[in-house]
């Protein structure tokens, strides 16, 4: 049985840093004392949006047009994600997470 999808973001115990994707040891302080922090759903505002009208990738052909964004979460990491809604920059979004199709974690913002 594989985990239920999250965003798996982690905090660093020596310096309270948060990053993602996760890494063997902290961006900000280089310290391996990681804990990881899963969640279905992560609050955040969207810094940039773009719709793809062409994918070179076969999976995504049949759903083009495709929103994809750019998402600061609240926790610090920014994150590439879904975002097929026309939210404006700067509008608050939530990033869910959800399995794909290939059995990888996707985040989509709503
Ligand atoms: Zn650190």
């Amino acid at each position: 049985m594989t985990a239920a999808p999250a965003i798996r973001l982690q905090r660093c115990d020596a310096c309270a840093h948060v990053q993602y994707p996760a890494r063997a040891c902290c961006e900000a302080c280089l310290s391996d004392r990681l804990a990881a922090i899963g969640a279905d759903a992560a609050a955040g505002v969207l810094l940039a949006r773009t719709v793809l009208h062409h994918s070179n990738e076969e999976k995504f052909r049949a759903k083009l047009p495709l929103g994809v964004g750019l998402v600061a979460l609240d926790e610090g990491p920014v994150v590439v994600c879904f975002a097929p809604a026309p939210h404006a920059i700067g509008d608050r979004v939530t990033v869910r997470a959800s399995r794909g199709d290939d059995g990888r974690t996707v985040l989509t913002a709503e």
